[in-house]
């Protein structure tokens, strides 16, 4: 997945460490995903919720590889805690302005590390009667999930490292890098 050469984070540096997943590793794996979704969905176009911000550079492209009439729709979520650690407690910034009920959802997540986030979201959203809440998450970050977290569709399986680019950000900086980074700084 390395890819060093592709992606020009050098404005963002001594901030970065090593390439997690290249631009045209993102972009391929988007595409894939996109097109089962394609397939997986035909005939129900399902209404993609994705979670900003982090989310905003990887729903960006994928809607864009989907053939299907899908509808978008966007939460704001904000956790409590230090900025490289999630504490699970997380606070709705932002709520949706679509009705759930009979739809066919598609939660679409930057990252799932412990889980607790899209623990809480999806028991938030599901207790609204969607047809069918699914998740897709563009990265998973490896080892014990706190929560098990049934995944439909996930991009890539990452190390434990804290990443930043495609959305990503740490302090609000560094979502605008075109690929994933490993995060070397002081947060
Ligand atoms: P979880 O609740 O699964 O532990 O964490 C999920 C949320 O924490 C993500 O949606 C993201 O906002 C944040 N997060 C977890 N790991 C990372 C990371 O490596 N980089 C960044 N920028 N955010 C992360």
């Amino acid at each position: 997945m390395g890819e060093g050469t592709e992606s020009a984070g050098h404005w963002a540096a001594p901030d970065l460490g090593d390439v997690v997943v290249g631009r045209g590793a993102l972009l391929a794996r988007v595409g894939e995903i996109g097109a089962a979704i394609t397939r997986d969905y035909a005939g129900r176009p399902p209404l993609l919720v994705g979670v900003l911000k982090g989310a905003l550079n990887f729903m960006a492209d994928l809607m864009r590889s989907i053939e299907l009439p899908v509808e978008v729709d966007f939460m704001a979520v904000s956790s409590y805690g230090a900025a490289t650690k999630t504490s699970g407690v997380v606070r709705i910034v932002k709520d949706l302005d679509v009705d759930l009920a009979g739809r066919d959802v598609i939660i679409i997540e930057d990252v799932v590390d412990s889980g607790l986030t899209l623990n809480y979201l999806r028991q938030y959203l599901g207790a609204r009667h969607p047809a069918s809440l699914e998740v897709c998450a563009l990265l998973l970050k490896e080892g014990e999930q706190r929560v098990a977290q049934p995944l439909k569709y996930v991009g890539f399986t990452i190390g434990p490292a804290f990443v930043v680019g495609y959305g990503l950000d740490v302090n609000e900086r560094y979502r605008n890098l075109d690929a994933i980074y490993t995060f070397v700084g002081e947060p």
